[in-house]
């Protein structure tokens, strides 16, 4: 499979150019040349198959003959070493369960496959040794540290904002050692963003370093994502109803892997996009025009996104007309009170706690199955509340159990080295 930039059309590269890459030459995302069509006879048995066997079979022809069988079967079989299950919450609503991971967070599988990816081709031998520079918010980092612990050929190198990330997330980002190493900024995470962009454009570094990057926009980590709505499809092959998907979305990777999915022949009927208040798609559906605004904080942080990076994905799979996209496609958003207000009505209703981001998923499901009662509606729950403990045992007036991982984590001595500017960083590179 050939990759073009969404930039230019007459460039393109492999699977392995594109995952190394990231991105395109002027910023540009990679999307694959050709979308296969998976048989039907595929999905009339996919409830019998393992999820290994499913996964394999719906990323194979993204990858083509880049990475061979075995290979490819070992890396997945070591990214997706745990459960995806749709728990029921009511007649008409499930969630599907994305944070039973290392780090308790969806983005663990993206992260999980991509290190995977990375690490054959440097095994392989051509491509000498490669590090990873990542700036985290939060999430990204624990989920990235994980999926390159241990990774031969490969090392990683984390910034993050001092003091602004919660003490789990910090601890999944510094307990680690090996191959992996935390830098600790004076600043906010535009800071640690603007670093690491600088430190790609340092022709110093890169005579002396190989950098790559590993946020969503990677092929390697957004073409896995559609795996979760295979899992789920396997779990809800009985149902009689249509099947409607809500997804609370922030870059858009993850629901516009699901979109993918559809479009190989995943018999889903609807996707919703939840958004907070950051809402530039909500306001396009009902505009047409997209105007992106700088982002506001909110309670699901994950998804405080202004501009995301993947909405131009979707627009390719529908060659940017409107009108089949919005048939297929809803969006609604949601303030911090209207989330705080779901996450106690679902405890006190059905004994379940969702964190923060899940909410917004099941506040934009509620809406869609007002206006459309032939549905069975399944929300994507993308993050373990235990995540967001405050927020979620304010609202609850309970406590949330914490899972082991997470209490092992929280014993481990946390290293990390602090900085304060680019030449910090830079020196550091250097050694
Ligand atoms: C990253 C993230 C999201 C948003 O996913 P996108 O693919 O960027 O839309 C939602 N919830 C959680 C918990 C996340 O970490």
């Amino acid at each position: 499979m050939k990759y073009f930039s969404l930039n230019d059309k007459n460039h393109k590269v492999s699977f392995e150019d594109a995952v190394v890459r990231g991105l395109a030459p002027g910023k540009a995302l990679y999307f694959p040349e050709e979308i296969p069509d998976l048989p039907k006879a595929f999905f009339q048995k996919l409830n019998k198959l393992p999820k290994e066997e499913i996964a394999f079979e719906a990323i194979q022809p993204f990858v083509g003959e880049e990475i061979d069988k075995n290979g490819l079967q070992e890396i997945l079989k070591k990214t997706l070493d745990f459960e995806f299950p749709v728990v029921q919450i009511s007649e008409t609503i499930g969630t599907l369960e994305l944070f039973h991971g290392p780090t308790l967070a969806f983005k663990d599988v993206g992260a999980g496959f991509m290190a995977g990816c990375l690490g054959h081709f440097v095994k392989k031998g051509n491509l000498g040794k490669i590090t990873v520079l990542v700036a985290t918010s939060g999430d990204t980092g624990g989920a990235v540290a994980n999926g390159f612990l241990g990774v031969e050929g490969i090392d990683v190198v984390i910034l993050y904002p001092k003091g602004k990330v919660s003490e789990i997330q910090e601890k999944q980002l510094t307990t680690l050692g090996q191959n992996i190493t935390a830098l600790e900024v004076n600043g906010n995470f535009d800071d640690c963003q603007d670093m690491v962009k600088k430190a790609f454009s340092d022709e110093d570094i890169s005579d002396k370093r190989q950098l790559t990057s590993a946020n969503s926009i990677n092929v390697a980590r957004w073409l896995p994502q559609m795996f979760y709505y295979f899992f789920a499809y396997k779990q809800l092959a009985g149902k009689q109803q249509k099947l409607a998907f809500s997804v609370p979305s922030g870059n858009f990777g993850n629901i516009c892997a699901g979109m993918l999915a559809k479009k190989m022949g995943l018999p889903i009927d609807h996707f919703i996009a939840s958004n907070n208040e950051n809402n530039v798609v909500t306001r396009y559906l009902q505009s047409q025009e997209y105007s992106p605004k700088p982002s506001v904080q909110t309670i699901s942080n994950a998804m405080d996104v202004g501009n995301p990076s993947n909405f131009v994905r979707i627009l390719e799979l529908f060659k940017g007309e409107f009108n089949p996209l919005s048939q297929q496609l809803s969006s609604y958003s949601f303030s911090d009170v209207e989330t705080r207000k779901a996450i106690k009505e679902v405890k006190d209703k059905y004994n379940y706690v969702m964190d923060p981001h899940g909410a917004v998923g099941y506040l934009g499901l509620q809406q869609f199955l007002i206006e459309n009662n032939d549905y069975y509606g399944t929300f994507l729950e993308t993050a373990h509340p235990v995540k967001f403990l405050k927020t979620v045992e304010d609202v609850i007036e309970e406590k949330v159990g914490i899972p082991a991982s997470i209490k092992e984590a929280m014993n481990k001595e946390k290293k990390s080295i602090e900085i304060s500017d680019y030449s910090e960083l830079k020196e550091y590179l250097m050694q």
